[in-house]
């Protein structure tokens, strides 16, 4: 009997502890974990620097209201700002929230200049941007809707890849664009530089905002610091959320200096968001992540993590249709039944997260060492052998 609600359909494993990369079940074994909470833990389990951070701040302040300064919360938003193309930031608690903000921000700016009816948000149809109300809407999926109507309007959607539906799609209504950088409840559907590119100057040229969603593909998960650094484009509004916190609830809304001029007193808010206790451990995940060794340490492991997997799909191409993904936001394409595959990695001790598109996704965390690659490798090709 459970009291929690019937929403998850959960595996039947939960773990007593994890370490770095691995996680331990409650019958004591020893699980690879190239889940991370989704994209979350970007620095895998219980890193010392983390707990250390943690304790330290619980011992001293953990909440206070935004009615005050709050100096960690000061430090954390100067250190995204010199870090990215921000002028500003908002703190909130997850990712739908910072989606919903970014949209709000996106609103406000129109309002504040006297286009009131600049209110309309393009994205892409089947993208992921949350689960709250109005993010569901956003994400134009028939199946996440479903039931929870009546419809939050103010959302058109185009097609991912056809530009003539999105350039169709836009009207004198539309106040932005807002896509995943990378897509990845979506299947791991990169967004290549050269469109990043094309979507910025559409938007300068119809006088829309970009709003890039990096709260799975941001925070050094990518292999840069966020997934359109190389692109050289320049968004308007980047929500962010998973990987900043490290495991501890936080997500936020990064804005330029023009946009950030709708948002006056008053206009938005967040009990928790920002506070003391979560600031703390944001502080010191972006000391680490953004350092730019860390990063370049992501990108090598990653591309040879890609080598492989490639390799294995020239190995097995009954069995992986194609490897995606940037960094170590990795989708393996099967041919084969997603699930079974899925369950049969948990089998031989790797987890890892299905993503739409029969997309088995891999995230490990972002300091993962090579020999735990490797070990997650042989897994990988074990499974297609065994299902070849
Ligand atoms: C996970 C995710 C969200 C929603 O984040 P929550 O913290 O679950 O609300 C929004 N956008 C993208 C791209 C995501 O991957």
């Amino acid at each position: 009997m459970t009291y929690l609600a019937k929403n998850y359909n959960r595996k039947k494993i939960s773990f007593k502890y994890g370490k770095g990369s691995y996680l331990f079940s409650t019958k004591n074994i020893k699980y690879l974990d190239f889940v991370q909470g989704i994209a979350v833990n970007s620095l895998g389990h219980a890193h010392p620097k983390l707990t250390k951070t943690i304790s330290t701040q619980a011992k001293k302040l953990w909440h206070v209201s935004n009615a005050f300064e709050i100096p960690e919360g000061e430090k954390l938003a100067r250190k995204l700002c010199k870090k990215t193309f921000a002028d500003y930031v908002m703190f909130q608690n997850s990712g739908a929230e910072a989606t919903e903000a970014a949209i709000k921000v996106a609103r406000r700016y129109f309002y504040s200049i006297g286009k009131t009816n600049k209110n309309k948000i393009l994205c892409v149809r089947n993208s992921f941007h949350g689960r709250t109300l109005a993010a569901i809407y956003a994400s134009g999926s028939k199946k996440m809707t479903e039931g929870f109507g009546p419809k939050v309007s103010g959302f058109d959607h185009f097609i991912f890849g056809d530009h003539k539906s999105l350039k169709k799609k836009i009207t004198k209504n539309t106040a932005a664009i807002m896509v995943e950088t990378i897509m990845g409840e979506g299947g791991i559907k990169v967004i290549p530089d050269w469109c990043l590119i094309e979507l910025r100057k559409l938007c300068n040229q119809k006088k829309i905002l970009l709003i890039l969603d990096e709260v799975q593909c941001g925070i050094g998960r990518s292999g840069d610091f966020f997934a359109f650094e190389q692109s050289k484009v320049k968004p308007d509004i980047v929500p962010i959320a998973k990987g900043i916190g490290g495991g501890f609830p936080i997500g936020a809304v990064l804005m330029n200096k023009k946009v950030a001029t709708g948002m006056t007193p008053g206009t938005h808010g967040s009990t928790f968001g920002g506070n003391p206790l979560a600031m703390a451990v944001g502080n010191t995940v972006m000391d680490i992540v953004s350092n730019k060794i860390f990063l370049k340490n992501v990108k090598s492991i990653s591309k040879y993590f890609l080598l492989k997997l490639n390799n294995l799909k020239n190995i097995y191409p009954n069995i992986i249709k194609n490897i995606r993904g940037k960094g170590l936001l990795i989708g393996i394409q099967l041919h084969t039944d997603q699930t079974k595959f899925i369950k049969k990695l948990m089998d031989n001790k790797l987890l890892t997260i299905r993503a739409a598109e029969n997309v088995v996704r891999i995230l490990p965390p972002l300091n993962v060492k090579k020999n735990e690659v490797n070990q997650a490798l042989k897994i990988i090709n074990k499974v297609c052998k065994e299902l070849n």
